[in-house]
């Protein structure tokens, strides 16, 4: 694997074989727990959009799954990228203030954005990538079922 040298345009080598792996992993924009936890949902029927943009306050966001009838917005976070307290360490080596800050700037972004979303009328969900997914459909299908009003009460 020469990991080193297909990301050299985007960011600077990786300093170690632990973070080398995460990143490799997190290449992809559906990241693995993001598609196990859009298929648990799809299986118990229900249907959402993946990777659509929602404009808020002129600021384009992107969750990864979306409800958009009843304004519920989830995101997956990757552990390493978003910074989980539990598995989030800092790179270490020559270009730790490098990744300091963009994973630093990762974590702001999350938090303006989920910000917008609530100020807009979304209902936001932020799972790590670490959680059972079983628990996550849960949490989604409680919110789900909370927001959508029946018919009849219209
Ligand atoms: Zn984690």
């Amino acid at each position: 694997m020469n990991f080193t040298e297909v990301t050299t345009q985007r960011y600077p080598a990786a300093t170690s074989e632990a973070v080398s792996k995460v990143m490799k992993g997190n290449r992809k924009a559906d990241t693995r727990p993001e598609v196990l936890l859009r298929s648990a949902l799809h299986d118990r029927g229900r249907r959402f959009f993946k990777n659509r943009r929602v404009s808020v306050a002129g600021i384009s966001v992107r969750p990864d799954i979306l409800f958009p009838t009843i304004k519920v917005a989830v995101f997956v976070d990757g552990c390493f990228w978003h910074r989980c307290p539990e598995h989030g360490n800092l790179p270490r080596g020559p270009n730790a203030e490098y990744w300091r800050r963009k994973l630093q700037g990762n974590v702001e972004r999350d938090r303006r954005d989920g910000s917008l979303l609530s100020a807009d009328g979304w209902f936001v969900l932020r799972f790590w990538e670490h959680e059972e997914i079983r628990d996550c459909v849960k949490s989604i299908e409680w919110a789900l079922d909370r927001l959508s009003k029946p018919a009849d009460t219209r």
